[in-house]
């Protein structure tokens, strides 16, 4: 409140409401420039993770499957598939199977079975399926 005001001098609010407004409108479409930023950032960080768990040979930090996993044992894996006891066809192995996600020629590679971890290519487990 003005202590003198001239009848001439019109004590206006609305310039500053319109700054303030302004100002308002600026941070909100900032804070939504910077959301819509956040939101393609996690897409591409979420769209390439999944990429890289579902490329082929994808698997430079998984480790190994041992053989003493239990489900590994449960499955009968065993790193080199010639070792295998329970092995019927003696053509199959991981590099053939249908569950295995490594490239052609690598030494190994992810298995669906094995969520996270890379089995040998010349191994072999009884989950095994022929690659189509
Ligand atoms: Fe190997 Fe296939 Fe068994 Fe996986 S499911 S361990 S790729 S034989």
């Amino acid at each position: 409140m003005f202590a003198w005001e001239h009848p001439f001098c019109v004590r206006d609010d609305s310039i500053n409401d319109i700054t303030e407004s302004n100002g308002q409108e600026e941070m909100s479409m900032e804070l939504s420039q910077l959301e819509a930023t956040r939101r393609s950032l996690i897409k591409f960080a979420v769209t390439g993770m999944a990429a890289a768990t579902l490329a082929p040979g994808a698997h430079a930090d998984t480790p190994m499957v041992s053989e003493a996993d239990p489900t590994a044992k449960a499955l009968h894996y065993v790193e080199d598939a010639a070792n295998s006891s329970v092995r019927t066809d003696k053509s199959a192995d991981c590099a053939n199977c249908m569950q295995y996600k490594g490239m052609a020629g690598a030494a190994d590679g992810p298995c669906v079975i094995f969520p996270g971890k890379s089995v040998k290519a010349k191994g072999w487990c009884s989950a095994w399926a022929k690659k189509p």
